[in-house]
């Protein structure tokens, strides 16, 4: 099941108070749109029905993927405690399920998109580290995983401000490469957060 609530949220051009639907929790094995909503970003889609302002506007909540298995708590804020997560994963009762928390927008879609492939996020986030450290271009502040239109898998580069500049192939042999060096001592780390600051962590220790 989804949760959703109607709240009113005030219009930040002319203070208008309109009605926008905020979701707690979204089950996409349910509702597939719901997975499209959140991929294209209408689920975060604002408007004034006075003014007719059309904004993003990000809040949390948790997306749930009973077929492939995953929950990520989306944390715009990073407020979340990750206490709630904890107990949400010790009383599900279904195994073999990936708990993620994320704060950024593009985050979220990254983090979809490496769970619903047959890829492991923790070893995409170490490839990530050698793409960008073999890349040129100093200005790639993240890689964020995505489809291409023939349903294969690229990179985004995203600078500083978080705009896309560029797009690295995904190659699958390289993953392997890293699976096959790493996996053995990656499988062993459970946190929540699987990002940049955990690949970069994960390096500085394995390299010791
Ligand atoms: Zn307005």
């Amino acid at each position: 099941m989804s949760k959703m609530i109607r709240q009113l949220v005030t219009c930040p051009k002319c203070g208008t108070k309109n009605n926008m639907d905020l979701y707690q929790s979204v089950n996409v094995s349910i509702d597939d749109n719901l997975r499209v909503d959140v991929l294209n970003g209408k689920i975060f889609e604002y408007k004034c029905d006075k003014c007719g302002l059309k904004a993003t506007m990000y809040y949390p909540f948790l997306y749930h993927d009973m077929k492939k298995r995953f929950m990520i708590q989306f944390d715009p804020n990073n407020s979340y405690d990750e206490l709630t997560f904890k107990s949400i994963e010790q009383s599900n009762p279904m195994q073999g399920y990936t708990y993620r928390i994320v704060n950024k927008p593009y985050m979220l879609i990254d983090k979809i998109l490496i769970l619903e492939s047959d890829y492991d996020d923790r070893v995409i986030e170490v490839l990530k580290e050698f793409l960008k450290a073999s890349n040129n271009s100093s200005e790639i502040r993240e890689l964020s995983f995505a489809l291409t239109k023939d349903n294969s898998y690229e990179f985004i580069c995203i600078n500083e401000k978080g705009e896309a500049i560029g797009i690295i192939p995904f190659n699958p042999d390289l993953y392997n490469m890293i699976y096959d060096r790493f996996y053995s001592k990656l499988k062993d780390y459970r946190h929540y957060h699987i990002d940049t600051d955990f690949a970069e962590a994960f390096l500085n220790e394995v390299e010791l």
